[in-house]
């Protein structure tokens, strides 16, 4: 069955492929092929595919209110600022539509604070290659290669050092310096931790110096990790965090969350038309609430080992190199194999894989993936490895 996408801006190079239904770890096209999906929208989906507790609690919340208007509190947009308040010990929660949506928000919250407590300190260390999203100041807040020349002018004000560097983040800092912003794993760029000790490190840098530490969890959060937020592991406690992505399992959500300390703006400083709409609030709660339940975050942790058990195996077998990440958010290094025409192989295949660098394949399938699906991926990508 063909239909007609001319109408589609073309802003990606996508396959002509047209997607029609998906139900858990698995994607139907118009064709009626079916997919095996380790990309779930790139970590959006994090429970599958029109799981059923997403499509009643639509249904159900759309019956009873779809939206207020941003000029009320709702019932869901309270809970759900509840929900992450309590899961993430920090005060108060912006609800709103997309990730980089999230982080330009993070962004205004550190130049505000800044500009009450700093003496207009406005500079924000950030990392190379590090991806915080679309817009003018997520884009110069990222450290995406390629990224440097496009949309001029830059929004200034990002200085950027190499993860980890100590020394950098010590001879970057300035009177003008008011945070850090990082990832707890760099995801687009081809999921590249930050150690628990960077992380350590930069939080007990930012509190002796009087700075905020803001992390960007949009990929990272709600489970990702097999903690609910990726910064547990390292045992801290930022000043601001970012959701997005898992944070709707599949519908546009996305949230800045920040301590009491932290969270200063006034009237008029921020907001937005849909910004903790009924409808999308009650799908985060119940997703929340999902990932949160007695055992979830246990079997992501099983899950995840045992992915990673079977990737480091067919690595070893052929020849390639390590598996990185944490939880259901890992990569497999290649030698001598071209990513994106593994994953293209493999989508022949019906299994679809994610290569986010030439060298690098990515896994972020549903948390709730089962371990026959992940014995069914590493069989065709055996396969694609020999073949593309
Ligand atoms: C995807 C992503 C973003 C951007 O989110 P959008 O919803 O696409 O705007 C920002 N930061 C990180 C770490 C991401 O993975």
């Amino acid at each position: 069955m063909t239909h007609d996408v001319r109408g589609v801006m073309k802003v990606a190079d996508r396959p002509s492929t047209v997607m029609v239904e998906g139900h858990g770890s698995w994607l139907w096209d118009a064709d009626g092929k079916r997919y095996l999906d380790f990309v779930q929208g790139w970590a959006v989906n994090c429970l599958g595919h029109a799981p059923a507790v997403i499509a009643e609690t639509l249904a159900t919340q759309a019956r009873r209110l779809i939206n207020a208007s941003p000029a009320f509190y709702n019932e869901p947009m309270a809970r759900l600022a509840a929900l992450l308040a309590d899961t993430s010990g920090l005060a108060e929660v912006f609800p709103c539509n997309s990730g980089a949506e999230a982080n330009e928000g993070a962004i205004k919250l550190a130049r505000k604070w800044g500009a009450r407590h700093r003496d207009g300190a406005f500079e924000i260390v950030t990392m190379e290659h590090a991806f915080h999203g679309r817009t003018l100041a997520t884009m110069a807040a990222s450290g995406k290669p390629g990224w440097d020349a496009l949309f001029e002018p830059k929004v200034p004000g990002f200085p950027k050092i190499p993860m980890g560097d100590v020394d950098a983040l010590e001879r970057v800092l300035t009177p003008r310096t008011v945070a850090v912003m990082l990832e707890p794993i760099q995801g687009e760029a081809g999921v590249l931790p930050a150690s628990d000790e960077w992380l350590r490190h930069v939080r007990r840098m930012t509190r002796e110096r009087g700075l905020l530490m803001i992390l960007d969890e949009v990929q990272t959060g709600i489970g990702r990790t097999g903690r609910m937020y990726g910064y547990e592991h390292a045992g801290i406690e930022p000043d601001i965090i970012t959701l997005g992505k898992g944070l709707g399992g599949g519908v546009p959500i996305a949230a800045l969350v920040a301590a009491e300390a932290a969270s200063c703006f006034e009237y008029g400083d921020q907001g937005g038309t849909f910004n903790g709409n009924s409808l999308m609030a009650a799908v985060a709660c119940a997703v929340v609430e999902t990932v949160r339940a007695p055992g979830f975050l246990e079997t992501v942790t099983a899950t995840g080992r045992y992915l990673t058990e079977r990737l480091e195996r067919l690595s070893a077998d052929k020849g390639h190199g390590s598996v990185r990440g944490r939880g259901l958010l890992l990569a497999l290094a290649l030698r001598d194999r071209d990513a994106p025409k593994v994953a293209r192989d493999a989508m022949d295949r019906g299994v679809l894989i994610n290569a986010p660098r030439p060298d690098t394949l990515r896994f972020m399938p549903a948390l709730t993936v089962t371990r026959e699906e992940i014995d069914r991926m590493i069989d065709v990508l055996s396969a694609s490895l020999e073949h593309a």
